[in-house]
């Protein structure tokens, strides 16, 4: 009862400052900025805010090349005031509370932002803190790595490099992911390496996931268990880690399938993804997310489902496609025309196909491009079948994709390869 007007005094005597704006850009990652560039060549000048706390804006999809040690962390961000539009407005705050019935959100600096339209880019979090052991063992224990963040994501190779024999685990959680195939790329550089290196025979490599296949699209996932197969990966499914004993060098698992059984396995590398979930303020903010967590949009126009001039883009949607920064990049050219829409009065009509795409990295010149939709069925750019493992699309991944997100995605002038695919296809897909 005392607690929340002194809070609120706090609060307010600290900054409270009201902004307002036509359109509400919440995070400045993939798909916000590439969304936010496009409003901002058709509003006026700071009739977009974007409010996003992150002083650095990370190219996540180079974390698995940095973990492989093809490039430092230094090649894989930019200072977010490099990145984020000029003519939009950047709050450096994070979102406290969101009120879709009144319009306004709260920031935890206590400002109050007023919008007409808001878009809903927060992306997921990491929660490590939710297995035993895991945040310690990363930080003292010299076998345990994780490409998902940036404060690990170089220990990875230093790991590699210092491997000697035993086991190299490889997890997947039992939770949402953003690029499903990053956990077991991983795995192929390091099986990769270690052959290269002469430590291969001398290694077990195991990859244990919690989902019951090796990945979502049957054409990938068969060329997948040829890979396993050919180089001796052991793959372990519906097989989630529960904790880390880093004192023992041992890590748990639990069978998914049968409750309560455990195994143990000890460990000399273990390259852990951990479970993920859209941020707090979303996820328990009934009005705009669903039972899961994720804002609740139609999966074709992405929509929210109960606020028309809510959208949301990237990680933290709900439509059911694979996380990705490509998946954003074809659905930031479906927020921009529907959101424009509905502003001027016009029927929302664009549709989101679900595509996504994934870069399986499967050693250090090779790698399989997957590519597909909403039904899982591919979705190829190119006139080949990409189930094959090519260098060209490694060096594609390495070499291209990054100046490609940096230069025209942040920029708002990549849709993804639609129209290339079109023309490739000689107008047939
Ligand atoms: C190891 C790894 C490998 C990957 N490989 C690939 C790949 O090969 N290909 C590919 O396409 N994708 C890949 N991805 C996935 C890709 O990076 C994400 O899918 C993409 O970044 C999602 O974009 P987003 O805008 O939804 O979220 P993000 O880009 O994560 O941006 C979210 C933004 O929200 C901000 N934010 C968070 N909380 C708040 C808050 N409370 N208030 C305000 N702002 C907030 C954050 O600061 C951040 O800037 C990879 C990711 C990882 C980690």
């Amino acid at each position: 009862m005392f607690l929340r007007p002194l809070q609120y005094v706090t609060l307010t005597s600290n900054r409270s400052v009201h902004h307002s704006c036509r359109v509400l850009v919440i995070g400045g990652g993939a798909g916000g900025c590439a969304v936010a560039a496009k409003l901002t060549k058709v509003l006026k000048k700071n009739e977009v805010i974007i409010l996003d706390p992150s002083e650095k804006h990370f190219y996540q999809p180079l974390f698995t090349l940095i973990g492989g040690g093809i490039y430092g962390l230094e090649k894989s961000f930019k200072f977010q005031k490099d990145v984020l539009p000029e003519d939009a407005k950047w709050i450096q705050d994070k979102v406290q509370q969101l009120s879709p019935k009144s319009n306004e959100v709260i920031t935890a600096g206590g400002d109050t932002i007023k919008y007409d339209f808001l878009l809903l880019a927060l992306g997921l979090e990491t929660n490590y803190e939710k297995i035993p052991g895991l945040l310690e063992a990363l930080q003292t224990d010299s076998g345990v790595c994780s490409n998902y963040s940036d404060k690990y994501v170089e220990k990875t190779f230093k790991v590699m490099k210092n491997f000697d024999s035993g086991n190299a685990i490889f997890t997947y959680p039992d939770s949402p992911v953003k690029c499903p195939g990053a956990p077991q790329k991983i795995c192929y550089l390091t099986e990769d390496y270690l052959r290269k290196n002469g430590k291969r025979d001398k290694a077990n490599i195991i990859y244990n996931s919690s989902l019951p296949v090796i990945f979502g699209v049957k054409k990938y996932a068969d060329a997948l268990w040829k890979v396993v197969e050919g180089r001796n990966i052991e793959v372990n499914l519906r097989t989630n880690l529960i904790e880390v004993k880093p004192d023992k060098k041992e890590a748990i698992f639990e069978n998914l399938d049968k409750p309560g059984e455990k195994k143990v396995y000890e460990f000399s590398m273990l390259h852990v993804t951990p479970p993920m979930s859209t941020p707090a303020v979303l996820r328990t903010n009934k009005e705009l997310s669903n039972s899961t967590g994720f804002a609740d949009v139609n999966p074709d126009s992405l929509q929210h489902v109960n606020f028309p001039n809510v959208f949301a883009i990237g990680d933290c949607s709900s439509s059911p496609n694979s996380k990705t920064a490509a998946a954003a990049a074809a659905q930031s050219v479906v927020v921009f025309k529907n959101l424009m829409d509905e502003m001027n009065g016009r029927k929302v009509t664009k549709k989101y196909d679900g595509y996504a795409s994934c870069p399986l990295v499967t050693g250090y010149n090779k790698c399989i491009l997957a590519e597909f939709d909403y039904k899982l069925q591919p979705l190829e750019t190119f006139p080949i079948d990409q189930d094959k493992e090519m260098i060209s699309m490694y060096l594609m991944k390495k070499l291209f994709m990054p100046p490609l997100y940096w230069n025209l995605m942040m920029k708002g002038y990549w849709n993804g390869p639609a129209v290339m695919r079109k023309i490739l296809h000689l107008g047939f897909k």
